[in-house]
């Protein structure tokens, strides 16, 4: 491919205009759009936003399990047979505790994750009055995964200090129907949109690898751009046992490494996250995935452990980008972050994590 394509897709990306479907097309799936000049473009892009530098992400999954929903790729799902650990929501102090272990681990953001299709008016009053607390004790921003909402519910929680919204579209509208039967893509653009208008800001994205076509990828991506949500995790579905996505589709490093750059075009300003799957999809190739995006989740993701947070930030460091702690550059990593290492294990086979990960402060005895 001559060397103006890719100059072409880094130009018009910086110029706010919208790639064609065609190209899109071709820069997923046709050979003669090669890796390395892609993945290039794709950085002049994230670097005119976003530097070097990477953000990094700590999950608490707060409640797990006991869902209703059927999320086929979802290991909380009522309808799966994943050997999970289940709780119901986790204590406030144990909450607090580890949002405290999360600040001082240089975490930029603290997601806070419920399963659930949606709160209740008094689980939504419980969540304000945990945000309000968490805001109050440290400066991390604090970004909440809740299920389906309103506006009035978005609305308490926005003067709570909440400062994000995670609401992923997981699929196209098209596609929908084929990953979850209990509730529609409708709802979860509705959920978005009620964010929005009580001035939350929006974090959605997407899991490739469940069958679906380029296609419902790119509609996704442009989706997300229609709407100006600010953050967007790429997940890469983790084939957990017990699930029930059918097919998964087969996934490379070269195709996953593709999506991102997909992704970064589309959505030039959003913050674009290497998301569930980095480690056991991209492989050798995982530092490459730095060059579309600008964002990870350190220590895993709600039920599958990741790499040793100490290699991932390693990976950072040797491939030439900083990590933002607590809003700021840093040189050096916090030393604490070593301690995080211990509990994650290496990645590229799926394993699921164990309670004492999932609450360390209570294994500890310690809340
Ligand atoms: S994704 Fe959320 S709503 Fe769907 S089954 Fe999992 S926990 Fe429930």
């Amino acid at each position: 491919m001559e060397q103006t394509f890719y100059q072409k897709l880094t130009q018009t990306s910086l110029q706010d205009e919208l790639l064609s479907d065609a190209v899109c097309q071709q820069l997923l799936s046709a050979v003669e759009v090669e890796l390395l000049p892609l993945l290039d473009a794709a950085y002049q892009v994230r670097k005119n936003y976003f530097q070097n530098e990477v953000q990094l992400h700590i999950l608490n999954n707060a409640q797990n399990g006991h869902c209703p929903e059927d999320c086929h790729y979802c290991a909380q799902a009522r309808t799966a047979t994943a050997e999970i650990d289940t709780y119901s929501l986790k204590p406030d102090a144990e909450i607090l505790a580890e949002a405290r272990a999360a600040y001082e681990s240089g975490a930029y953001r603290y997601c806070i994750v419920m399963s659930g299709r949606g709160p209740t008016p008094k689980r939504v009053r419980h969540l304000a009055q945990l945000i309000h607390a968490v805001k109050i004790e440290y400066p991390i921003e604090v970004c909440l995964s809740v299920g389906l909402l309103d506006t009035e519910a978005a609305r308490a929680l926005k003067a709570a200090g909440l400062d994000r919204l995670n609401h992923n579209l997981n699929t196209s509208e098209a596609h929908y129907p084929n990953i979850c039967s209990t509730h529609t893509y409708q709802d979860r653009m509705e959920t978005l949109r009620a964010a929005q208008t009580a001035g939350l800001a929006c974090c959605s994205g997407v899991i490739v690898g469940m069958g679906e076509e380029n296609a419902d990828l790119i509609q996704v991506a442009k989706t997300l751009r229609r709407l100006e949500v600010e953050s967007i995790p790429v997940n890469f579905f983790l084939p957990i046992s017990g699930t029930q996505i059918a097919e998964p589709s087969v996934l490379t490093p070269d195709y996953c490494l593709r999506v991102l750059c997909l992704y970064r075009f589309l959505n030039p300003r959003a913050e674009i996250r290497i998301a569930a799957g980095r480690e056991h999809h991209l492989r050798s190739l995982e530092a490459m995935a730095l060059y579309p995006a600008n964002s990870l989740f350190l220590e895993g993701y709600l039920n599958a452990t990741g790499t040793a947070a100490s290699r991932t930030l390693q990976m950072i460091r040797d491939a030439g980008f900083t990590v933002e702690i607590n809003g700021e550059v840093a040189e050096e990593m916090s030393s604490s972050v070593g301690a995080l290492s211990k509990r994650a294990s290496t990645p590229s086979e799926v394993v699921i994590k164990e309670l004492e990960v999932l609450r360390p402060r209570m294994a500890s005895g310690n809340s």
